[in-house]
């Protein structure tokens, strides 16, 4: 036993749970594959100043969340709180925008880190599925991606989630409905922090959670009232391509991303199953935010799903996932010939495929048809000196507890066939 612990708020995956893991991971990203993302990776930290500037200086995420360091060299670094920032300087370093060939569709999965207050789905190390379609401005592209997340989760057999639904306007007429806003949240009763909130970044205030505030904001001033004509019409016609799919939605007039680059259309994927981290994933429009890092005007949407909300979700659901054995054959050499005779088998049968295993460190008989049971492996391959000198090993199906001799040199065919 070992006195070091995994740090506080994360935990590890270890087998045979983290097979759902990887299973959600391919299961989130499968649908984006099929729509044109491709796969983009970037570092596990950035400068500081791009989250800063890319996520926003008024938020929870930079103000507290935010693992940072100073190298050797000086260097001011993050531990990416989230992907989209980072993604998008990589398009842009990589000039991608300039291929004419918009929207650029990138993927990506990955660890991320915020120091947050650890709970049930809420960790300081978890894990996201994500996707940016940068460079085009097309009702069609933001729907694309809710479809593709409402499809992602349907695959792996969740139902009780839903799809709350928004638009934040535009740079027409966001900054006319914020001064609204301001104008009312200022005559309301908040504490100090709050009102520095409401002057920095006032639509956050929608998001707080406290009844306090709740209370107060019975008729607050709603964005939905404040569109302009050119955000009610896309807004409009991003319902419509939803709806058409199959995909059913809530309006939900309070669901914020509260940074002045996100614009138009929002969305939070909820769960009803786990408390209060209810939020499997979230995205939107950020229209303002290539140029906030520097780059060209690129509109863009994109989203984050969250792996680790997910598999929680489906324990919620009570859903077991169907994956693949771990193996298949599990071989049980018994003396120093067959031990040679049927590693080569294994070898073989790997080749070919098939998840093969081998009793390994010379257990006995018992111990190792223990390891076979345990394996979840249909077959176990057996061989002892009287098999070795007929040669032949016996393929025993674990389920049906039938046994039969084959040929050494047939056991790969004979094990394809049966699997088959
Ligand atoms: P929350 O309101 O729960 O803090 P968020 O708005 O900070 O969520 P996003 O930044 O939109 O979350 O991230 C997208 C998804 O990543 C979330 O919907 C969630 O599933 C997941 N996620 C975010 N933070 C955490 C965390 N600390 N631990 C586990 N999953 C997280
Ligand atoms: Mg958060």
């Amino acid at each position: 036993m070992t006195s070091f612990k995994a740090p506080k708020g994360t935990y590890d995956l270890i087998p045979p749970r983290s097979a759902d893991y990887l299973a959600v991971r391919e299961a989130l990203s499968a649908p984006l594959r099929r729509a044109g993302y491709g796969y983009t990776e970037t570092p596990g930290f950035e400068q500081v100043e791009l989250f800063a500037r890319g996520v926003g200086e008024s938020t929870d995420i930079v103000t507290k969340e935010m693992y940072t360091l100073t190298t050797k060299g000086g260097d001011e670094l993050a531990l990416r709180p989230e992907g989209t920032a980072s993604v998008l300087r990589a398009a842009l370093e990589a000039s991608l925008h300039k291929s004419g060939n918009l929207p650029v569709k990138l993927w990506y999965s990955g660890s991320y880190y915020r120091y947050e207050r650890p709970q049930k789905g809420r960790y300081r190390h978890f894990s996201q599925v994500g996707a940016e379609a940068i460079g085009a401005e097309d009702p069609s592209l933001d729907a694309e991606l809710v479809i593709l997340a409402h499809d992602a989760y349907r695959s792996l057999g969740l139902r009780d989630f839903r799809i709350l639904l928004n638009s934040l306007g535009d740079k027409e007429c966001r900054p006319v409905y914020r001064a609204a806003l301001q104008e009312f949240l200022r005559r309301l009763d908040l504490d100090e922090d709050t009102r520095r909130r409401v002057e920095i970044n006032p639509l956050r205030v929608l998001d707080d959670k406290r009844e306090s505030v709740q209370r107060q904001l019975t008729d607050v001033p709603m964005m939905r009232d404040h569109l302009c004509e050119a955000c009610k019409s896309y807004h409009e016609q991003v319902r419509e391509l939803l709806t058409s799919a199959g995909v059913s939605y809530e309006d939900d007039p309070r669901l914020v991303r509260g940074l002045d680059y996100y614009t138009r259309t929002t969305f939070e994927f909820v769960h009803d199953g786990l408390g209060s981290q209810s939020a499997v994933g979230g995205g939107g429009r950020y229209d303002g935010l290539s140029e906030m890092i520097g780059g060209p005007a690129l509109p863009s949407v994109g989203w984050a799903l969250g792996v680790d909300r997910t598999v929680l979700a489906l324990r919620a659901e009570g859903i077991e996932l169907e994956l693949p054995a771990a193996t298949d054959v599990f071989a049980v050499p018994i003396g120093d010939e067959a031990r040679r005779a049927l590693f080569r088998v294994v070898t073989e049968l790997r080749r070919d495929g098939v998840a093969a295993d081998f009793a390994y460190g010379g257990k006995g008989m018992k111990n190792a048809m223990k390891s076979a049971d345990r394996s979840g492996a249909r077959f176990a391959l057996l061989a002892g000196e009287r098999d070795l000198a007929q040669g032949v090993a016996q393929l025993k199906d674990l389920h049906s507890g039938e046994q039969t001799a084959v040929p050494l040199d047939r056991v790969v065919a004979e094990v394809a066939g049966k699997l088959r």
